[in-house]
């Protein structure tokens, strides 16, 4: 059947939540897309990660948002995957989790400061946090709206979803995506690393200073963009 693969990659990235500790009770869900044919899979609400199964996914277009193939009753956060997914057209999977430090950041209202290289790897600056919903945007809409918050913070601050793959919803926690499911649970895992090591940082010294631009800049861009060296390439070279 059409999509079968792709169900069983979010039915997988789901369950790498619970292996990589990031969710406890169902508080996570992953989807992913096929920009091909225009449709996203994305975890069904309320199930357990272990009692999920790929024919349980359902599949939605990701233009209207209508269910094309119906499986359980798709994630309650699944409008804000949709926005992302038609706002950021680079990406192809998307991770919501209520992990302990990244969420703290975000109910504690502050972005995460670039503080060093293990960041600057992962992330082209701070991880940024929206501004708060009103309460109109909360009554209606409020899954749309959360992904509408996000998308106007990018705009604000000029970023670009592929260079910064993670934000911070005031009150709320994180989103963080990919170019597939699989590498949005590789930047979920390094969103929730790098919270908890700022957050230790700042624990000993709370005035820590942003890491200099200039090493920001050299650890992003040696894994990031058209002249990335890390790692393995195909003449056989290294580098760690
Ligand atoms: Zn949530």
């Amino acid at each position: 059947m059409a999509h079968d693969k792709l169900k069983q990659e979010v039915c997988r990235a789901n369950k790498a939540l619970v292996e990589a500790g990031l969710v406890v009770l169902t508080w996570g869900n992953v989807s992913g897309v096929d920009r091909a044919s225009g449709v996203m899979a994305i975890k069904p609400s309320g199930v357990g990660y272990d009692d999920l199964i790929p024919k349980d996914i359902p599949l939605l277009s990701i233009k209207t948002g209508e269910i094309i193939e119906a499986g359980l009753q798709p994630s309650t956060d699944t409008p804000t995957h949709l926005l992302l997914y038609q706002e950021f057209e680079s990406i192809g999977g998307v991770v919501h989790i209520h992990s302990t430090y990244a969420t703290a950041w975000a109910q504690a209202e502050r972005e995460i400061p670039c503080l060093g290289t293990t960041h600057a790897d992962h992330f082209s600056g701070s991880v940024p946090l929206t501004r708060p919903l009103r309460p109109a945007e909360i009554q209606d809409d409020y899954e749309c709206n959360t992904g509408r918050v996000i998308v106007e913070r990018f705009a604000e601050l000029g970023l670009n979803a592929a260079d910064t793959p993670a934000v911070l919803v005031r009150h709320h926690g994180p989103f963080i995506w990919g170019e597939n499911p699989q590498s949005a649970i590789e930047n979920a895992i390094a969103l929730e690393e790098v919270a908890r090591m700022t957050a230790v940082t700042m624990q000993i010294n709370s005035q820590a200073l942003p890491c200099p631009e200039a090493l920001l800049e050299k650890h992003f861009l040696r894994k990031h963009g058209s002249n990335a060296y890390y790692g393995q390439r195909s003449g056989g070279a290294s580098s760690s």
